[in-house]
């Protein structure tokens, strides 16, 4: 979606409001995807210095978890403003995705944001365990090859303190 934001400065009198469903299915974000529609609003209004934009959108980010691979989602709800002046249009540096033509690329803002809200690092859950070494299960799955046994480097290591100790 295209927001034309020089021709809004022109004939902006009245506040431009629109209902999202963005399909982001096929944007490369870095370590998740989000597959399902983003659904959100934009609103775009003049007041006395500037044309202020406001972003928000409800999107689901679906993951592996970082740790035990285990399938993870991460719904996300943000909601940004920011005020454009009219000077800064033709800016260069201008932050926002905006072409030499004057159009705000709505769907290429989204993206940048959802970038900027969802950590690349996901997990299952703050104390996902991982893998087991020995089986290769999640231990959270309820692996018991480890639990107790000497089969582990780290219970090697205890057996050898404890000998030593002795
Ligand atoms: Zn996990
Ligand atoms: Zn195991």
């Amino acid at each position: 979606m295209q927001f034309d934001l020089k021709k809004f400065f022109q004939t902006g009198r009245v506040p431009y409001h629109a209902e999202l469903q963005l399909d982001l299915s096929d944007y490369d974000f870095p370590g998740y995807q989000i597959t399902q529609p983003v659904t959100g609003t934009f609103d775009a209004a003049l007041n006395g210095e500037g044309v202020v934009l406001r972003l928000s959108l409800n999107a689901l980010a679906q993951a592996e978890c970082a740790r035990c691979l285990a399938p993870v989602e991460y719904p996300c709800s943000l909601e940004q403003e920011w005020l454009v002046r009219e000077s800064e249009l033709s800016n260069e540096y201008q932050e926002l995705p905006i072409d030499e033509a004057g159009k705000l690329s709505v769907k290429e803002l989204a993206c940048e944001e959802l970038v900027m809200e969802i950590p690349t690092v996901l997990l299952c859950s703050a104390d996902c365990q991982g893998l087991c070494h020995v089986c290769g299960k999640p231990k959270a799955a309820g692996c018991t090859c480890c639990e107790g046994g000497s089969t582990t480097p780290v219970d090697e290591r205890l057996a050898i303190l404890k000998q030593l100790l002795n």
